[in-house]
């Protein structure tokens, strides 16, 4: 996969550590050129929480290719975790990410009051809205100055809404992400999504923006490198 993606120009990859054992799991993959990770708990894992599990994420956050908390935040449509189990994961994930001075990435699923309300109260200075899916509140969001991810449901014909959040969001905000394996983009829908399809949601993000793919490329680029801390 990693072999692929470097074939159509993905040079960088973050992969997202939502737990215990993924956090494990991608540690021989961080010996590889370009390839970061994050440490976090996932809202869906958010009843593992534990404080073997807080100085676990600690530990990994000191990894140099390790460039982000998270993800963590709040999933209301998936409710096997009660909203309570999720609110204090959470929240140890902000004050972690405070103090340890790193970027957050957040999933926020049908949960936004709560997850904007902690965001603004108790956040860090850098947030990463993963798989934007609040159009609405765009504009909230880019007046808290996060980065807004939009992954590969924007190629989705009935995604009018989040295409033209896509369109609209300014340049030094707006970042483009696989979220693999889910929400593979339009033209590989039905197979596991992997990060060289990135390529088709940033042409399809490119176009309703009117920009070319490369221009576009390089400006998400350098958003990653400043919202991550990447080096370029
Ligand atoms: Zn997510």
């Amino acid at each position: 996969m990693i072999a692929r993606a470097r074939e159509v120009g993905v040079q960088q990859m973050v992969t997202i550590g939502s737990n215990a054992e993924e956090m494990t799991a991608v540690t021989p993959l961080l010996a590889e050129p370009g390839i970061y990770t994050t440490a976090g708990l996932h809202p869906n894992s958010a009843d593992q929480w534990s404080d073997e599990l807080e100085e676990q994420i600690r530990e990994r956050a000191q990894h140099p290719r390790c460039v982000a908390i998270g993800e963590t935040g709040l999933d209301y449509f998936r409710d096997h975790v009660t909203p309570e189990a999720q609110l204090i994961a959470f929240r140890h994930q902000l004050e972690l990410t405070r103090e340890l001075d790193k970027t957050i990435v957040i999933h926020c699923r049908d949960a936004d009051d709560d997850c904007f309300r902690l965001l603004v109260a108790e956040g860090p200075e850098r947030v990463i809205l993963h798989c934007f899916a609040v159009p609405h509140r765009l504009d909230e969001a880019l007046a808290n100055g996060w980065w807004c991810s939009f992954a590969g449901n924007v190629t989705y014909p009935k995604a009018t809404d989040l295409l033209h959040a896509a369109a609209r969001c300014p340049d030094d905000r707006i970042l483009l992400e696989t979220d693999a394996p889910y929400l593979t983009p339009v033209p590989h829908r039905g197979t596991p999504n992997e990060p060289a399809f990135v390529m088709d949601t940033l042409r399809a993000v490119a176009s309703v923006r009117g920009v070319d793919s490369d221009v576009l490329a390089e400006q998400v680029m350098r958003n990653a490198a400043e919202a991550y801390g990447l080096a370029t």
